[in-house]
């Protein structure tokens, strides 16, 4: 029997992985040059695609990229001059705010004990703030911030660009794109991929910001600056020789996601998080990290566990499911569950029987 990954990430692929795969080969994918005509129609399939599942409008450019973190160091350097803000509720929000520092920008940092949620409305954005960045979906924490609250931030401040890490967040959670600016997130979450390959979704207007920040005098990144990548995304072309098996690939997936029922992929997520979340519930020993209910992310679920873990571990594995360990400081104490797509209703109820036996 072969295991089944309900790990936050790298996690379960799709079962239709490997067949798209086999059919960029068949295609000679990994071959034909970055700047033909049959490579621009492929990342014009995945940018297409993945505009219609995720409600992107056309104002946007698709940059492809390595990774959910390189999409966070390029976002800052070619749109922040001097100072970003940050809400910090994880791991990821951190990362992201320890990379302006490490560029050398100011940052404007807001926290939360990990595991809770913002109140945003207390939380004044300073003035010379030039973007505000959110995690979305918090993984190391299992806190998901209603993308309402991401929508008031914006009417609150308009002048700042809004920076979303949507990394495990898509493609279940959904983000009103008049009020984002930027997302970003990389395949090997929620889109059941191989991992390689990271999606910067840009906003047109943030070009003009770009040429300003590069004008400044600060490190805006070298051949990967948006510029640059802007002028080629225009060509459906991309910068450097990219990972051209996974552009592919996620154009299948993201087609393949779009020819389902439109509310299949948020009434399964919430139908499985619900008999994750109740089992939890009424467990002390295992028991869901975020208390606020509504704070809780319908994901990538973090149970904090009374003792030892290594024995759950074993149990599980014993029977082929595989989930991930806590983040960090939580290693030891916590167990996270991933929640996408991919991820069947039969298989968490396995999963569940398993645990009643833990
Ligand atoms: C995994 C993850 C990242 C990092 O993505 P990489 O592709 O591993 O660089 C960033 N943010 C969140 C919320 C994540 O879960």
């Amino acid at each position: 029997m072969s295991k089944i990954f309900f790990t936050v990430g790298p996690t379960q692929l799709y079962p239709e992985i490997q067949e798209f795969y086999r059919e960029a080969f068949e295609k000679n994918i990994p071959s034909i040059s970055h700047r033909s005509s049959a490579f621009s129609e492929v990342v014009k399939t995945t940018t297409e695609e993945l505009k219609k599942l995720l409600n992107v409008p056309d104002n946007f450019y698709f940059f492809f990229l390595s990774s959910g973190t390189e999409c966070m160091e390029r976002t800052i350097e070619n749109l922040v001059a001097y100072k970003s803000t940050h809400f910090v509720n994880g791991y990821f929000a951190k990362r992201f705010n320890d990379i302006a520092v490490q560029l050398h920008r100011k940052v404007q940092t807001f926290t939360v004990p990990f595991g809770m949620n913002f109140s945003f409305a207390e939380h004044i954005i300073d003035s010379d703030s030039e973007m505000v960045c959110l995690t979305l979906n918090e993984t190391s924490t299992g806190v998901a911030i209603n993308p309402e609250e991401i929508v008031n931030i914006k009417k609150k401040n308009p002048d700042k660009i809004i920076a979303v890490d949507a990394v495990t967040a898509f493609p279940y959670y959904r983000l009103d794109f008049n009020y984002v600016d930027v997302a970003f997130f990389s395949v090997q979450k929620g889109f059941g991929m191989p991992a390689g390959l990271g999606v910067l979704i840009v906003n047109k207007n943030c070009l003009s910001k770009a040429n300003s920040v590069i004008k400044s005098n600060v490190c805006t990144g070298s051949f990967n600056n948006f510029l640059n990548l802007a002028e080629k995304a225009e060509k459906y072309q991309t910068s450097v020789t990219p990972n051209a098996l996974a552009i592919y690939v996620l154009g299948r997936v993201a087609t393949m996601l779009n020819n389902l029922d439109s509310d299949y992929i948020s009434s399964t997520t919430e139908k499985k998080a619900k008999l994750i979340y109740d089992y939890f519930d009424s467990r002390e020993d295992i028991h869901p990290f975020v208390d606020d209910i509504n704070s809780r992310s319908k994901t990538t679920i973090v149970l904090r566990v009374s003792g030892d873990t290594n024995h759950i571990f074993k149990k599980l594995e014993n029977n082929d499911l595989i989930i991930s360990k806590g983040y960090a400081e939580f290693r030891e104490q916590h167990l996270r569950i991933g929640n996408f797509p991919m991820h069947k209703i039969p298989d968490i109820l396995n999963l569940l029987y398993l645990f009643k036996k833990i």
